[in-house]
């Protein structure tokens, strides 16, 4: 069979899609033959059938990105060649913005608009955030030494890294890896999703465009127990980098650890508190809180899914939040209206659904939404939902849902939200809303999580890092912190007068 699919892209009539593997920058059949297949959404139809790359082709993959390592990237270019290649790359995907978003629309049910407006603008600034500091990574000097000596650090590429995404974002997901590690001098064997695999082959077509040599981005397309783990394990990847649950982020960690204990970094799940005091304004805390709980269809991680109202606002509060969660404009990814599209998959609305339906018999109130949405048809649609009066023990309350589900309770005072909020295993992210900029100041350095947002919600930024506290993750992605993870240290001690200390 060929590895390209020909699909039909709404807007864009048939358009041939790479479904192959990549390697060496050329489109290879796994060796296995195997395929896996993926769906629309918004319909059930199965989409395309995609190579599922085998252990021996998870290892042809990182043989040639050690070898491009080696010879053509890492230490061996100056840092302006990485610049110049990661400039064209975000030139080229701006280029193909709407084809490339129509495909992501496709493949993960996002809306046309959101696809193109915010995952792959953002995935275009990422990459022009990374070319923009690859040229700006310094060691020290380290010259406290007199006449003795002289010492420094290099600040060098850790070398071949796998990279593991999630469906939710598959373009950004990509690029908050590809980009940075790629400006840092490593090489990169990818894996996206095996939900959201298609945009993936689209930027390997482009990044031989934009002049990466062969070897230095390779594409593993598969499942996660077979591809996923050969990455995990295999003896000469040195870094893995991952992004998706915390479950699979113990494997990945447990699968490093038994084989070359080559570097982890995770970006795992979330259980975001929001806090709303009763000197914010009700109404603009509404409008972030839907945004921050209803964006992609409440698909993310940093999602404000757990929400804390001062008792004195709290009906007031909740009936101006029911107002957007029904104004949420559900419908076809390929409408240029539509805001909120299908869950990802028939298992992930099933497992929405049934966390409704615990929250319900624990005795919450279903304040709107609470079932699939009536116009489905095939798709997997669930409507915008908020779970009030919601107590710590329910499992809505302690479980990340990973769907367009908010609960909702009341607190006291500071220290009783406070208490709420931290009391979760995760810790990705927070908000504040509040007119006391003391108490923004004071709150914010409470909150257990690696973001906080004080009067606003969701928003990131590809030069402001992001990461988890707690189980929420190890390290941390974007700003310049995201490039240090993909570098290590190396102290060099250049000897002038000094003589032997200790004689031996
Ligand atoms: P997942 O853990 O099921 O899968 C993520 C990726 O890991 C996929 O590519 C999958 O194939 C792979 N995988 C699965 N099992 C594996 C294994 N044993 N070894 C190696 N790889 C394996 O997560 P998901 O369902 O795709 O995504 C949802 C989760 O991701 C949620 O928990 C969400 O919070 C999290 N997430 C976190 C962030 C963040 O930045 N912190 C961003 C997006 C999503």
């Amino acid at each position: 069979m060929s590895y390209t699919t020909k699909l039909n892209v709404p807007g864009h009539g048939e358009l041939a899609v790479p479904t192959g593997l990549f390697i060496n920058n050329e489109w290879v059949a796994p060796s296995g033959g195997e395929t896996f297949s993926c769906v629309n959404p918004a319909t059930g139809e199965k989409l395309a059938d995609v190579a599922h790359a085998s252990k021996e082709d998870v290892d042809k993959a990182v043989k040639a990105a050690r070898h491009a390592f080696k010879t053509v990237w890492g230490t061996k270019v100056a840092a302006t060649v990485r610049q110049t290649a990661l400039l064209k790359y975000a030139d080229l995907i701006e280029r193909d913005a709407e084809k490339i978003a129509a495909l992501e629309s496709l493949n993960s049910g996002k809306g046309i608009r959101i696809a193109r407006d915010a995952d792959i603008a953002d995935s275009v600034a990422c990459l022009r955030y990374y070319a923009g500091i690859a040229d700006k990574v310094f060691g020290q000097t380290i010259d406290s030494f007199g006449e003795e000596k002289f010492c420094y650090t290099l600040h060098q590429p850790i070398g071949v890294c796998g990279q593991i995404i999630p469906w939710n974002y598959p373009s950004l997901m990509f690029f908050w890896k590809v980009a940075p590690a790629l400006a840092a001098g490593c090489t990169i064997v990818m894996k996206p999703s095996e939900l959201t695999p298609l945009t993936a082959g689209v930027f390997c077509d482009l990044a031989i465009e934009a002049g990466f040599p062969p070897g230095v981005l390779n594409l593993v397309q598969g499942l996660g127990a077979t591809t996923g783990d050969a990455i995990s394990r295999h003896l000469d990847i040195d870094k893995v980098a991952f992004t998706g649950s915390v479950a699979t982020g113990r494997r990945i960690s447990i699968a490093a650890a038994e084989s070359n204990l080559k570097k982890v970094t995770l970006e795992l799940g979330g259980k975001s508190p929001l806090l709303v005091f009763d000197s914010s304004d009700i109404e603009e805390a509404a409008d972030w809180t839907a945004l921050g709980i209803y964006f992609n269809s409440g698909q993310d991680c940093c999602a404000s899914s757990r929400v804390y109202v001062q008792e004195s606002i709290y009906e007031k509060y909740l009936a101006a939040l029911k107002k957007r969660a029904e104004a949420c404009a559900i419908g076809l990814p390929s409408d240029e209206k539509t805001s909120f599209g299908p869950l990802i998959s028939a298992g992930q609305r099933d497992k929405v659904i049934n966390y409704i339906e615990s929250g319900r018999s624990e005795g919450a109130r279903v304040v709107t939404g609470g079932q699939k949405w009536p116009q489905s048809n095939g798709g997997f649609f669930v409507e915008p939902t908020i779970l009030a009066d919601v107590t710590p023990n329910m499992k809505v309350v302690q479980e990340e849902i990973f769907g367009p589900v908010v609960v909702v309770a009341p607190f006291k005072d500071e220290a009783d939200a406070l208490e709420l909020a931290n009391n979760t295993t995760f810790g990705l992210a927070a908000a504040v809303f509040t007119n006391d900029t003391r108490q923004a100041t004071r709150v914010s350095a409470a909150l257990d999580a690696g973001t906080v947002w004080v009067n606003q919600a969701a928003l990131l930024h590809a030069g402001v890092p992001f990461g988890g506290f707690k189980q929420s993750g190890i390290g941390r992605e974007l700003g310049t912190y995201g490039l240090e993870a993909y570098t290590q240290v190396k102290a060099v001690h250049n000897n002038l007068t000094q003589t032997m200390p200790w004689p031996i």
